[in-house]
């Protein structure tokens, strides 16, 4: 393989549940969940069940056909977004989901986008435009012109930023790549004022925080805002690649027959997938047990040395460091067998399958209290 992603440095061969186990035979506690990808955790019998029986039945038709998972998909997420003139555009990642939205935009008849400083959007190349993180950016340029980046979580400068030449503001509910960067109440239904005064789309990448990761379907819906795009991805295959490009409204009707296409997406067996995944999630409850899992972490862990903050929301929070050691906090984790993710210097990301258990929660807080007193946090 390339070296795009450094070396890794476990092999992983087996999965079930929240736990997986390396090629030695190690097993970890897995709370990063593929980034927040394993929703129902790993070899989940209703996405083995689905999986199992689609892919012996119809795995593949292209997009001139319709089949019955796509249908019923698209119309569950039409159902989550309450407006049934919403449309579904599937698609296989979360960077494609964005281009979608990106082309979807364009046939506003403009072509200014504005996004946040810090935000991630994906690799390709008019995902990567959106993404507001310099090192990723600059080796690639150029990028798509007349995109602009804005500080995260600062309506003033989102006003300033946007003018009647705008086709839309993408932005990420809760930035998850950035370190679980959490923006005050009353920010997303802002920039919902913002792009009404300059007609503009609001788009929000879901891709992360959707598919109940954060104790609701999309990861804005504690604010009372309606979007004109949202993007999903991750969660939503439950493990297989799947991502979605949901337009409300009028939004709903700006791309046109033979304007955008993919030979992949939305295929029987990734609907497949994520129809047993929302099927578990509504079942199951799963959406309740994140905010319960939330709250205990956020109790748990707010007074530990070494610990500034805990923040996001349901089952994707961001553990702030005192000091710049989250690398080796990660790798002290791992070590113990606990998988989590360094999302910045002095930041730890969690963000487990939502079928994990409460013993497993208390467990991590465990091995996190004493990893965080071995290294020595100063
Ligand atoms: C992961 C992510 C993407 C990119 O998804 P891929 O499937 O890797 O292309 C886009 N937006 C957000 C918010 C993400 O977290």
């Amino acid at each position: 393989m390339m070296r795009n992603y450094g070396t890794p440095s476990r092999t992983f061969v087996t999965g079930k549940g929240c736990v997986v186990k390396d090629d030695q035979g190690k097993s970890y506690l897995d709370f990063l969940a593929g980034i927040a990808t394993n929703v129902l955790g790993h070899g989940h019998p209703a996405v083995t069940k689905a999986v199992t029986n689609q892919v012996s039945t119809l795995a593949h038709v292209s997009n001139f056909f319709a089949h019955p998972q796509g249908l019923r998909l698209a119309s569950r997420l039409q159902d989550m977004t309450g407006d049934v003139n919403a449309r579904v555009f599937f698609c296989n990642s979360g960077a494609e989901a964005n281009e979608a939205a990106l082309k979807i935009s364009r046939r506003t008849g403009r072509s200014r986008i504005v996004a946040a400083q810090g935000a991630f959007h994906g690799r390709t190349m008019g995902a990567l435009s959106m993404t507001g993180q310099p090192s990723k950016r600059e080796p690639f340029a150029p990028l798509l012109k007349c995109i602009s980046h804005v500080p995260y979580g600062d309506l003033s400068a989102m006003s300033r930023a946007v003018s009647k030449k705008t086709a839309m503001v993408i932005v990420e509910p809760i930035m998850g790549e950035a370190g679980v960067i959490t923006p005050e109440d009353g920010y997303l239904a802002g920039l919902r004022e913002i792009c009404d005064r300059v007609g503009a789309l609001l788009v929000f990448d879901c891709v992360q925080t959707g598919i109940g990761r954060t104790g609701q379907w999309f990861g804005f819906e504690h604010e009372k805002v309606r979007p004109d795009v949202v993007t999903l991805a991750k969660g939503l295959g439950g493990g297989l690649p799947l991502g979605a490009t949901i337009a409300y409204g009028r939004a709903a009707q700006l791309l046109q027959p033979g304007d955008h296409g993919t030979t992949f997406g939305g295929n029987p067996i990734a609907c497949a997938a994520a129809n047993a995944v929302l099927d578990v999630i509504e079942s199951k409850k799963l959406m309740q047990s994140a905010k319960i899992f939330e709250k205990k972490i956020k109790k748990s862990l707010s007074d530990v040395p070494g610990i500034s903050e805990v923040r996001g929301r349901g089952l994707l929070l961001g553990i702030e460091l005192t000091t710049p050691i989250a690398k080796k906090v990660a790798t002290l984790m791992l070590e113990a067998g606990v998988i989590v993710n360094a999302a910045s210097d002095q930041t730890i990301r969690i963000a487990p399958p939502l079928i994990v258990t409460m013993p497993q929660i208390e467990k991590f807080i465990v091995v996190f209290k004493k990893v965080m007193k071995e290294s020595d946090h100063g």
